[in-house]
């Protein structure tokens, strides 16, 4: 069997939702939209079953599926509806239902619904992607009201830069979602896992933590209580190949790589086909046996290259890790140019193997 696999730790992603919960003093909605973020949504549902508030996917099928494997809690659509006629489904699988534009608000005022739905009213605060302006946000809360097919109204909005600590760009948001919203009594939800873990003065009935369930740190730097959090996968693979280079020689494709001494260069079952970034350079940290070493030449589509010139107790069949417990994603990512979110979206082929911890 290929080595290469995917564990996750769900007792890690139980402590992650209830760090969300307890520095927030929110109710939670748990992020488990593309698949929990590459991790698996109904075994990431399933272990967190008993205690969160409820859940959010990005599209009607993402709660289909999490509703087929018995998942009674909440969910919500994030982006609600993508065709009116979702909204039978919406009503009978008693799906919660964001409202980002006025062509939702309108198909639903002419919606034949037996069951008022619970709408999440989005403005757009200056994110600039989905939300209603705030000049028609009092407006649309009261059709939605009127209309008698709405039971509730929870206020959301969408932070662009909660990951900036020292960017006002999320006061400025703030203040515009706190304009739009006066005189509305309802619950509200603006923040996602920066604003959740930095920005603890914004107000919150609900919270929507995302990547911090999977216990990687939205934010470039050290912050404390990122710090809390508990990696959930650990991608892994073991050494299939070893060979000893002399000084001069090409590894991989194009020859990205040159020996600039003896080098002894182990094989890894993993590679972009895998989901591990292609754009990771040589130098991009790997652990061999829990010890720190370096990628070296081109990732290809199932094998990887690293240097084992310093790690003479490594060879074949030790085991490799390319993300984890104690090499972070979010530093694999920086190396790559991307963020722990992509690494864990683009994971696939890999089995994923559960265990609690
Ligand atoms: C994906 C998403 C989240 C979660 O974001 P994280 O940064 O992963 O915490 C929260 N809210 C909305 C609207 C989203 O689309």
């Amino acid at each position: 069997m290929r080595p290469a696999r995917a564990l996750i730790d769900l007792q890690a992603l139980r402590h992650n939702y209830r760090l969300a919960r307890e520095v927030s003093g929110a109710k939670a909605l748990a992020v488990i939209k593309a698949d929990a973020y590459g991790h698996g949504a109904v075994r990431c549902a399933q272990a967190l079953a008993g205690e969160a508030d409820g859940f959010a996917v990005a599209c009607i099928e993402e709660a289909l599926q999490l509703r087929a494997a018995s998942i009674a809690a909440p969910i919500l659509l994030l982006e609600g509806f993508f065709e009116a006629d979702e909204l039978a489904l919406i009503e009978q699988h008693n799906l919660w239902c964001v409202v980002h534009s006025l062509w939702q608000l309108e198909a639903i005022e002419r919606a034949a619904l037996r069951t008022p739905l619970t709408v999440w009213l989005k403005l757009d605060s200056g994110m600039h992607r989905v939300g209603l302006h705030p000049d028609d946000y009092q407006a649309a809360y009261r059709r939605l009201l009127a209309s008698g097919k709405v039971a509730k109204i929870v206020l959301m909005s969408h932070f662009a830069r909660a990951d900036e600590l020292d960017c006002p760009r999320s006061v400025e948001q703030l203040a515009l979602f706190e304009q739009a919203r006066q005189g509305l009594v309802a619950e509200v939800s603006l923040r996602n896992s920066p604003a959740v873990l930095g920005w603890p003065q914004v107000p919150s009935d609900w919270v929507r933590p995302g990547i911090m369930l999977y216990g990687a740190t939205p934010f470039e730097q050290a912050q404390a209580l990122a710090a809390q959090l508990k990696p959930v996968m650990s991608l892994e693979s073991t050494v299939i190949s070893v060979r000893e280079l002399p000084a001069g020689e090409p590894v991989g494709y194009g020859a990205r790589f040159m020996t600039e001494r003896p080098t002894r260069v182990g094989v890894v079952a993993m590679g972009y086909a895998d989901g591990y970034p292609r754009h990771a350079p040589s130098g991009t940290p790997v652990l061999i046996d829990g010890q720190p070493s370096r990628l070296i030449g081109r990732v290809s589509m199932d094998m990887l290259t690293v240097d084992l010139s310093e790690l003479p107790a490594a060879g074949l069949g030790s085991r490799v890790e390319l993300w984890g417990k104690t090499l972070l994603a979010s530093d694999v990512a920086a190396h790559a140019g991307t963020i722990p979110y992509q690494l864990f979206c683009n994971l696939r082929r890999v089995p994923l193997l559960y265990s609690e911890g």
